[in-house]
């Protein structure tokens, strides 16, 4: 088994168990991979996460926090090696230019093995959060087009920094599941987006949160794996954990859903390849 993303109650406040609990659960599941990758520091209080607000949680608290998990992820990558490979990460916000420059600063500072590029906010409004911040970060652009428009060139901007692997692509999609992404003026900003990904070698992970969150197949959906075939862009597994509980559920849905969508093999960022036939025979 394998996951390229995970949260941990004891650096992110809207998650649950500490990070070696996470650890230890992908273990007894015999997971040979597991990245580790918290969520980056805010630099306003504006974007600070709900549960963040109500704790009264400083944008100084959120730097010391993942100061502490950098070091505690070194110390499990350690404690654990040779009988999980534990890679140290993150995930990138891409709110702004200014969030894209902290990315570049948090890699100079750490030295991180890798990190998972993706866009929680659009005009620095969540969209993934409820209706009322979607319907608020929506009107702020004018319509539900121009807000899916924006979220794919902020995702654009992602991809100029060359991240390890491209968060839940069309995370967007998630309180709008009315608007045909395929039919709109949106739809080649999108096949740019799986172009440049295939071309910088950036991993697509294929996020099985969203089945998780209700829908029948993990982040994207068959219309972006088509593309994502068609250009040739590798894929890789993710659960985007965010509780030891959600460490490898819905794994074997999410590859059946890849071979019926055409896609017979997944990477991992160790530049391993796997077959996802042979894969899925081991599970059972
Ligand atoms: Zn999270
Ligand atoms: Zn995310």
């Amino acid at each position: 088994m394998y996951s390229h993303h995970s949260h941990s109650g004891q650096y992110c406040q809207h998650a649950k168990g500490s990070l070696e609990d996470m650890v230890l659960k992908a273990l007894s599941l015999n997971y040979k991979l597991l990245c580790l990758t918290e969520h980056m520091p805010r630099l306003e209080n504006k974007h600070l996460y709900p549960e963040e607000l109500e704790t009264n949680t400083s944008i100084q608290d959120l730097e010391k926090t993942f100061d502490d998990y950098f070091a505690e992820a070194q110390r499990l990558k350690a404690k654990y090696a040779g009988r999980i490979e534990l890679l140290v990460g993150f995930e990138s916000e891409g709110i702004s230019p200014a969030y894209n420059n902290y990315t570049k600063q948090l890699l100079a500072k750490y030295d991180f093995d890798m990190f998972v590029g993706s866009v929680h906010h659009v005009n620095g409004i969540p969209i993934d959060f409820d209706e009322v911040q979607f319907t608020q970060a929506m009107e702020s652009c004018g319509g539900l087009e121009q807000l899916y428009s924006e979220y794919f060139d902020l995702q654009y901007a992602v991809l100029q920094l060359h991240p390890t692997v491209l968060g839940h692509f069309d995370l967007i999609r998630l309180l709008s599941p009315e608007f045909d992404l395929k039919n709109s003026g949106v739809w080649p900003k999108v096949v740019r987006n799986v172009q440049f990904a295939a071309n910088s070698k950036c991993l697509i992970e294929i996020n099985h949160s969203a089945i998780r969150k209700g829908w029948t197949c993990p982040y994207p959906q068959s219309d972006i794996v088509e593309q994502i075939v068609k250009f040739g862009a590798k894929v890789c597994l993710s659960d985007d954990s965010h509780t030891p509980l959600q460490i490898g559920i819905n794994v074997a849905k999410s590859l059946n859903y890849l071979l019926e969508n055409g896609v017979t093999q997944f990477h991992t960022v160790t530049g391993e390849v796997v077959s996802i036939e042979r894969f899925l025979k081991t599970m059972i």
